[in-house]
């Protein structure tokens, strides 16, 4: 055809963005992305979504680092304030990579002679591969020799990785998404599939057409609830009062499964009194939902043949992160629906590989597969692999504790590598100014992201087209990841850079590329024991897998659960208030999130030319009633402020924000709407409450 450029070559690789881990093919010419396919994933049997398809120029971008950068000794870490990424030459000059990971290791080295171990951090990555991840752990811990590692997962599903460990001894989903197409009812509540897992909600719409029927559980609305055979729009923060009177309903209508209650639950009887005094009647009015829509939803669950429950951040980010996962469990468990197929829990998880870096230990609390770091059994196992003498038992600080002990000024040197917390953390300015505080700043990326700005030095990396190495998606499949393009300039594969500093942290590894340290993964994690780097040449694996050999378990939990006794602890939960209710001063409730053309904190999508054309500015997202109270329309300039900070964006008024409440994305920099977010974390799992907080609005 007119115009067709002809692919030097094929790649079959990932997809870098959401968890659903859709396979895809690179169309390659001159070290450059022609276009993208879709192939056959079993996640994704070929479809791919807007950011999938078309959202791979970001690697391209001239913003792309190309030489190490160390911070020029006349600029001061103030205020991100005339930040311009495409002039790193004003706060950063150039280095050689010797020169670099010297003075970046050296800062490190310091920090501990000074001030100890506890006083350095590191946030490693969950766009990154599993090997990456699992390097970066390791650094940490046998490097740093703490365990204040983390990444963030601590701002997306910590709380309910921590109902699911507690309840069942395990952070996994029970049946990967596309099982909907096998149940009968699915309960959707606090996520926005259309938007977040684009591929997994179109198993979802093709479950619906052919009769399985969606209970849209949440606050706010969305493009499902026109598949939606129930839309329960509860009140923001209302969960565990709303899953709790379902609960009631079916504890009390005698809907349970009494058999699998007794075979293979603990503690029902404390949770079944606990449910007294939350009949629907009495919730009604504190979730704002009818009691017959209670009872009719509640009915539609527990009587179906087979029903799967999914949710989103809409549950795990409020200081009830906990319980609201906590209230699911119980629902999933009192009524039988887990082990068969189209049942059981899944947690969307939002970034590529944020499931695997969990499971290879990027968390403070965990050694890789989450054996606890407190456990003696666990520190004799890792330290006879890793070949050290001594590791922490004691479990470190989680990513918004980091911010906050840098401010405070016990933590003083940092390593980030592929994340930004310049925009992810909650009450952001409060996190930047914490970064400008620190005395040693190492970040590795591939932009000079917001939160590059305050490093003193800049690694630059490579982006997942430009490398090889295993991601595990939401499904618990890993799949690989192919390297199509050489990174630009002299940007560096991330297990080299990690593997450098590592060196010059006195470590003696010697890894040759990600398949030596897969293999080493394989020895300190028994659920992909069985799974060797040729297999995963040919296939996807989802584990469980322990021996070679083994299928893989695309369901899970259909005998018993990892814990002790084999059975789910049941935990019942109490109604907790938000931290930060709306008042006279600040009337409105903030909801934050993302959208479907940009991907969390838009580093990427936003140096994606049409993803970026498709959706190029803030906007926040207000009802029509609130809008024509303020004489606003759409499109108008709106004021938001909170206790923590202000920003002004455009309107859109839309009936998927309820009245009394304003919705806006978090990808954008020149108005980042975590300026405004309240930093409270939910005691049990450190997640932050971003779902809520008070805000003021006025027009401009
Ligand atoms: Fe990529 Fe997710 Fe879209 Fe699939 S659904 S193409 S994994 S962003």
């Amino acid at each position: 055809g007119v115009g067709m450029i002809v692919p030097d070559k094929k790649v079959d690789s990932v997809c870098p963005y959401c968890g659903v881990g859709c396979l895809l093919t690179y169309n390659v010419k001159d070290n450059k992305i022609l276009h993208v396919e879709g192939r056959n994933g079993i996640a994704n049997k070929g479809r791919l979504c807007v950011k999938g398809r078309y959202g791979f120029d970001y690697i391209h971008s001239p913003e792309r680092l190309t030489v190490p950068l160390i911070r020029r000794d006349d600029v001061p870490k103030t205020a991100l304030l005339d930040f311009d990424p495409g002039k790193p030459f004003e706060i950063f000059r150039e280095a050689t990579w010797d020169e670099a990971l010297d003075f970046a290791a050296e800062g490190l080295k310091k920090i501990i002679a000074k001030d100890g171990k506890y006083a350095l951090a590191g946030l490693g990555s969950a766009k990154g591969s599993n090997e990456e991840a699992y390097i970066f752990q390791k650094l940490i811990r046998t490097g740093f020799q703490t365990n204040n590692v983390d990444h963030c997962t601590r701002l997306c599903h910590a709380s309910s990785v921590t109902a699911m460990l507690e309840g069942f001894g395990s952070g996994a989903v029970s049946n990967p998404m596309a099982d909907v197409q096998k149940a009968d009812v699915i309960i959707i509540i606090g996520a926005n599939p259309t938007v977040n897992h684009p591929v997994g909600a179109t198993w979802m719409k093709n479950a619906i057409k052919n009769g399985t029927k969606l209970i849209l559980m949440d606050p706010r609305g969305s493009e499902m609830k026109r598949h939606a055979a129930q839309h329960v729009q509860f009140k923001p923060s209302s969960d565990v009062a709303l899953l709790n009177a379902m609960m009631h309903v079916i504890v009390t209508e005698g809907l349970t499964d009494k058999e699998f209650i007794e075979t293979r639950t603990e503690d029902f009887l404390t949770l079944k009194e606990h449910l007294q005094d939350y009949s629907p009647e009495v919730m009604s009015p504190i979730c704002g939902v009818s009691a017959e829509q209670i009872r009719d939803v509640a009915r539609m669950y527990a009587n179906a043949n087979n029903a799967m429950i999914l949710w989103g951040m809409g549950i795990s980010q409020h200081v009830h992160g906990t319980d609201n996962a906590r209230c699911l469990i119980s629902l999933c468990m009192i009524t039988g629906q887990i082990g068969r197929d189209g049942t059981g829990l899944h947690p969307l998880r939002g970034q590529n590989n944020v499931q695997g870096a969990s499971d290879v230990g990027l968390i403070p609390m965990v050694f890789p597969d989450y054996q606890p770091v407190t456990l003696e059994e666990n520190q004799d196992r890792f330290r006879k692999l890793w070949n050290v003498e001594a590791l922490d038992d004691k479990p470190g600080i989680t990513t918004v504790e980091m911010m906050n002990a840098a401010y405070d000024g016990i933590i003083k040197g940092m390593y980030v590598e592929g994340e930004n917390p310049a925009m992810s953390d909650p009450d952001v300015l409060h996190a930047r100014e914490a970064m400008a505080k620190l005395e040693h700043f190492v970040v590795q990326d591939l932009f000079l992201t917001e939160t590059a700005f305050y490093a003193d030095v800049v690694l630059p990396a490579a982006a997942n087209p430009e490398k090889t190495g295993t991601y595990s998606n939401s499904d618990r499949a890993v799949q690989m990841g192919r390297q199509a393009i050489n990174p630009p300039g002299e940007a560096k594969q991330d297990w080299w850079i990690i593997q450098e500093i590592a060196k010059r942290l006195g470590l003696d590894w010697n890894y040759q590329g990600p398949k030596d340290i897969f293999n080493e993964m394989r020895q300190a994690m028994d659920s992909i024991a069985g799974i060797t780097w040729e297999r995963l040449e040919n296939e996807s694996v989802t584990y469980p897998c322990e021996n070679e050999g083994d299928a893989g378990e695309p369901v899970i939990f259909k005998k018993d659960f990892p814990t002790v006794s084999g059975k789910v602890k049941l935990v019942p939960a109490d109604i907790v208030s938000p931290d930060e209710q709306p008042d006279e001063e600040y009337p409105f409730v903030l909801i934050t999130g993302r959208q479907l053309e940009h991907w969390h904190t838009g580093s990427m999508t936003r140096r994606a030319t049409v993803l970026d054309s498709l959706e190029p500015e803030p906007w926040i997202s207000v009802n029509m009633s609130d809008a024509l109270k303020l004489g606003l329309e759409d499109g108008d300039i709106l004021k938001l402020e909170t206790r923590r900070g202000e920003l002004q964006a455009k309107i859109k008024v839309s009936d998927n924000s309820p009245v009394g409440t304003v919705f806006m994305p978090f990808c954008y920099f020149e108005a980042a709407a975590n300026v405004l977010t309240n930093a409270a974390l939910d005691p049990a799992a450190k997640i932050a409450e971003v779902k809520y907080c008070a805000v003021k609005l006025s027009a401009v």
